[in-house]
């Protein structure tokens, strides 16, 4: 990864994606979502700061995993929510 970032986005080597491209917590309540992110710690995919419910935040908050990546085709970025770090890779 790019230097100059934040420990927790220097620590991911390998970028997880989604296995499925649905927020698995919207999908429970039938709720929509804009744009998917993954959690680089568990793999959860869940809705950005965009969407109704913003799953991908409580998540992080919740659980303490830092650090997402874009799940949308075409988009290559990792961010961290303690830093607020970004970095496209
Ligand atoms: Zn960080
Ligand atoms: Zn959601
Ligand atoms: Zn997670």
């Amino acid at each position: 990864m790019n230097a100059g970032t934040c420990p927790h986005i220097d620590a991911v080597r390998e970028v997880k994606l989604p296995e499925v491209l649905e927020c698995a917590e919207c999908i429970k309540i039938g709720a929509r979502w804009v744009h998917l992110r993954t959690c680089q710690t568990c793999r959860a995919t869940l809705c950005c700061d965009s969407s109704p419910n913003q799953h991908a935040s409580k998540h992080a908050h919740a659980s303490g995993h830092p650090v997402i990546a874009s799940a949308q085709l075409g988009e290559r970025w990792l961010y961290c929510y303690p830093d607020d770090a970004f970095v496209q890779y």
